[in-house]
């Protein structure tokens, strides 16, 4: 993470789980107004602090993730506000108007179904790559992603955030967590692949401190300030076959898949395996 140079410009782009599943806005269904007035200042400090930066906001629902910054929809109006720089406006007024409709749209499901964390990263991935690829050549750009999230762990969605994780890692994109309820054990091991920061969020009215504490810095300039040390990260990893964190499991020798219980064909990668034969109990040496 040293090639990070803290004169570059930066794209930031913030996955922001909207899913009404959450138990945290289940408790407090208001939060959310609160949440998105955070990050709304939020990204604008961010574009504040280089004329060059560039900012993303996707939202991540139970059926769909979808761009709230940029929008894609050329019809929204944006009046200036006296006292507000147009853009901030533009960018304040984008989240919210995308999110509503998002919200509207959502289809109507009886049982809690959980955010598409996974998929929204990839999505923000493609992003990144692909606005670095537009940029001129020899115009470096900083790029990270900062996930805010309520949501509980999901050991189903295990290989796509690998697969996530792995491909930021190779990109070099920082992956930054903001836990707003739970702990994430698999999406710590993801900002500790990518070198990014990891906070549980200990009192949720001061999000917006939190964020512009630890979050605004850019990655390249955080070995000089203070921040909460690193988590101890848990790297168990996820059974291909149940989905459940496992301490001790078996290993597929062709292609990694990871399982609880001996099988002799691989699923992933339909290899065949001998069935290991139990060994023979040792006979002690009897001293003459
Ligand atoms: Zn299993
Ligand atoms: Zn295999």
């Amino acid at each position: 993470m040293n090639e990070l140079n803290a004169d570059d410009p930066s794209l930031l782009v913030i996955a922001l789980d909207t899913n009404p599943s959450q138990s945290i806005l289940k408790r407090k269904p208001n939060l959310l107004t609160n949440i998105l007035n955070s990050i709304s200042a939020f990204g604008n400090s961010h574009l504040m602090q280089k004329p060059q930066n560039k900012l993303a906001v996707i939202g991540c629902h139970h059926h769909t993730s979808k761009f709230l910054y940029p929008s894609t929809d050329k019809s929204l109006e944006v009046r200036q506000i006296d006292g507000q720089y147009e853009y901030f406006t533009l960018v304040e007024k984008s989240i919210k108007t995308n999110l509503a409709d998002m919200i509207t749209n959502a289809p109507k499901v009886a049982s809690n179904n959980e955010s598409m964390l996974a998929g929204c990263l990839a999505m923000a991935l493609c992003y990144i790559t692909r606005i670095k690829k537009s940029q001129p050549p020899g115009c470096n750009l900083n790029t990270r992603i900062l996930v805010i999230t309520g949501s509980e762990d999901s050991a189903h969605q295990y290989m796509t955030y690998m697969n996530v994780f792995f491909t930021a890692q190779k990109e070099k994109v920082v992956i930054d967590i903001c836990a707003l309820d739970n702990t994430l054990v698999l999406l710590q091991q993801g900002c500790d692949i990518t070198g990014g920061q990891y906070l549980k969020v200990p009192q949720i009215e001061g999000l917006l401190e939190y964020l512009l504490w630890i979050f605004l810095p850019d990655p390249a300039i955080r070995s000089k300030l203070a921040l909460p040390p690193p988590v101890k990260v848990d790297y168990r990893a996820a059974c291909f076959c149940h989905r459940e964190l496992i301490d001790i499991g078996f290993v597929c020798s062709v292609c990694l898949s990871i399982f609880c219980k001996f099988s002799p064909i691989c699923t992933t990668c339909s290899t065949v395996f001998k069935v290991p034969v139990p060994l023979k109990p040792k006979k002690k040496k009897i001293k003459t």
